[in-house]
């Protein structure tokens, strides 16, 4: 008898407990607004220039060892804050990827620019319905039946819920907004567009957009009209409908300021001082700082403020372009748009075929062949066979450019890369591993770019060469050659340099401590992770390159132990290496410069302290 009752009793306790347990849910997670203000180094928020995030750093987290995902642009580093994977998985390895398939909202290019939601859409469709084949944040918190929304730059923006193109679920504000373009917006967030006297179209950025020319130069306006529109929209819309729903919201907005406007700023045309460092490049990083100070007053407004994390971060940092070279077969030529003994746009594809000796096909030009004096439309280039065929593609981006070799022939990439290294511009050679190893180079899968990506894998990525122009702080003047429609004196980012990988990053809320200087690297990756872990959402992993929840910014949470190693390849016959810069937290990898010796900005030789020591 006394067994028994004591196994009655037990169940009955054990039920007792259980219920117990199943009527006191999990407390309901902090919501988190993600601020990226685009193109933001690091070493340019302080009180002056950008108050509202200099207080955020000083009275929050300052990610003072923060990091960019190389390549240093735009989707790349969206698709890693979106999905907490480094760009080995997600597959966004640059703005500009050859998809070896012609997409048709792209004009048919088979080398498409990423930032367009229609090229997105049709990107998805291709691979399988997610290019980027891992969840994001974004769609994670919307299946836990949080409120979702990503506002601001066209691209990005949508790639943090890119699958989801309905309007009805995730609120999608871009560019596009109100053009066939674009994502629909619901009826619900017309309709308080409409009661608040918004229009239901998102303005162009006007004087803003204008890049100039060889001899016009670019705007000196900030992009403050479009962005007036998304920062009302985000207050007087979003989070008011936020408010009322009273459940936990995850919600993107992404500045595009200070990036487009230091690309196109018309302050030192033809010049590298100031580059961009220029007036025009200030009042970008004020009218971003002044978006994320009203987003911060209506959350205080609303009474969300104590329950709100704020998490702000830069997609990558930014440097003056350079166009000049002695070795490039281009510049010996004569370009209608180019200052004469210039670097024209697409001169690593001109090169390349010249110096294979193949024929070079426009594939944004309706695949024409390029004649001598010219250069393609977009930089990108199909270098031998025909446009389904190419034996060497070039995709044009900026401060670095990928190159895929489709058939994946390993004499080709010899020939490529014994080119690449006579090159003045280049700094630092990144190959496919499955095409062997090469005297000079690294691979690609030590910088993490070799993993689960369901995309055609560049065969090799190249950093371009940067200097700086001695300002007593050399990430603060760097100047890089950049394969860009862009003039020498405007800016670009892309590269492998210190100054484009540092980028701006600090927190502040109720989920992170106060007046703390974290001094452990920290990546775009770790954020997606970081906004995971606050929100409680339910990761599942394709691939393995991860980033890592930064758990010294939460409370209690212990500073990680960090190492540092350099990289240091075989010597090419003719002495140069590819060196890269890292740091490790467990199995994490942080990049912080890479190229050759004397070529890239930041980039040291010798093995550092690591930094918690
Ligand atoms: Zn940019």
């Amino acid at each position: 008898m006394r067994p028994l009752l004591f196994l009655a009793t037990k169940i009955l306790l054990t039920t007792f407990a259980f219920a117990a347990f199943a009527q006191t849910p999990a407390a309901p997670p902090h919501n988190v607004v993600l601020f990226v203000a685009d193109g933001l180094r690091f070493r340019m928020v302080d009180d002056r220039t950008a108050p509202t995030m200099a207080a955020i750093a000083r009275d929050g987290v300052s990610l003072r060892n923060s990091h960019a995902l190389f390549p240093t642009f735009t989707t790349a580093n969206a698709s890693g804050m979106a999905t907490g994977h480094m760009l080995g998985d997600t597959g966004d390895f640059s703005n500009t990827i050859y998809t070896g398939w012609e997409v048709p909202s792209a004009g048919n290019s088979s080398t498409p620019f990423l930032e367009n939601d229609a090229v997105l859409g049709e990107v998805h469709a291709h691979f399988s319905g997610n290019y980027l084949d891992e969840a994001t944040i974004l769609k994670l918190a919307r299946d836990k039946g949080y409120s979702t929304a990503s506002i601001g730059k066209l691209g990005p923006a949508l790639i943090f819920d890119s699958t989801e193109r309905s309007g009805g679920q995730t609120i999608l504000i871009d560019d596009a907004t109100g053009t066939p373009k674009g994502i629909p917006l619901s009826a619900e967030v017309t309709q308080r567009l409409q009661a608040v006297n918004l229009p239901p179209a998102a303005p162009s950025r006007g004087a803003n957009g204008a890049a100039g020319n060889v001899s016009t130069p670019g705007t000196t306006n900030a992009n403050v009209v479009q962005q007036d529109y998304f920062a009302a929209v985000t207050t007087r819309v979003v989070l008011p409908m936020f408010k009322e729903r009273n459940k936990p919201f995850l919600l993107v907005f992404w500045s595009r300021d200070p990036d487009g406007t230091q690309h196109n700023q018309g302050d030192s045309l033809n010049v590298l001082v100031p580059g961009i460092n220029g007036p025009t490049s200030f009042a970008a990083i004020r009218n971003a700082d002044d978006n994320l100070a009203r987003i911060r007053s209506a959350l205080s407004e609303l009474g969300l403020l104590e329950s709100t994390n704020i998490i702000v971060t830069a997609d990558h940092g930014f440097s003056t372009i350079s166009k000049e070279s002695q070795t490039s077969s281009t510049v010996a030529t004569k370009f209608s748009d180019t200052l004469p003994g210039h670097l024209p746009f697409g001169f690593v594809a001109l090169d390349l075929a010249h110096a294979l000796n193949l024929p070079l096909i426009d594939p944004d030009d309706g695949y024409k062949i390029i004649g001598e004096g010219q250069h393609t439309k977009n930089g990108n280039g199909l270098i031998g066979g025909d446009r389904n065929k190419p034996q060497v593609v070039v995709a044009a981006n900026g401060g670095s450019d990928l190159i895929y070799i489709p058939d994946g022939d390993t004499t080709t990439a010899k020939r490529v890369i014994d080119f690449l290294l006579t090159q003045d511009y280049v700094s630092g050679i990144f190959v496919d591993s499955k095409l062997g190893k090469f005297p000079g180079t690294l691979s690609l899968d030590d910088i993490a770019l070799e993993g689960a990506a369901i995309t055609p894998r560049p065969a090799i990525a190249i950093s371009f060469r940067s200097f700086d122009t001695v300002c007593g702080e050399p990430v603060l003047c760097t100047v890089e050659v950049a394969d860009t429609a862009l003039q020498q004196g405007q800016g670009m980012h892309g590269s492998f340099s210190r100054a484009d990988t540092w980028n701006f990053m600090a927190m502040q809320g109720p989920g992170f401590k106060s007046q703390f200087v974290d001094p452990a690297p920290a990546s775009n990756a770790d954020l997606g992770r970081t906004i995971a872990h606050l929100m409680q959402l339910d990761v599942k992993d394709n691939g393995k390159l991860v980033g890592r929840v930064l758990s010294e910014t939460l409370p209690n949470g212990a500073v990680p132990a960090v190492t540092s190693r350099v990289l240091v390849s075989d010597p090419a016959p003719n002495g140069l290496a590819t060196v890269v810069n890292m740091q490790m937290v467990g199995e994490t990898r942080y990049f912080d410069a890479a190229g050759f010796s004397g070529r890239t900005v930041g980039l040291s030789s010798t093995i550092l302290p690591a930094a918690t020591q």
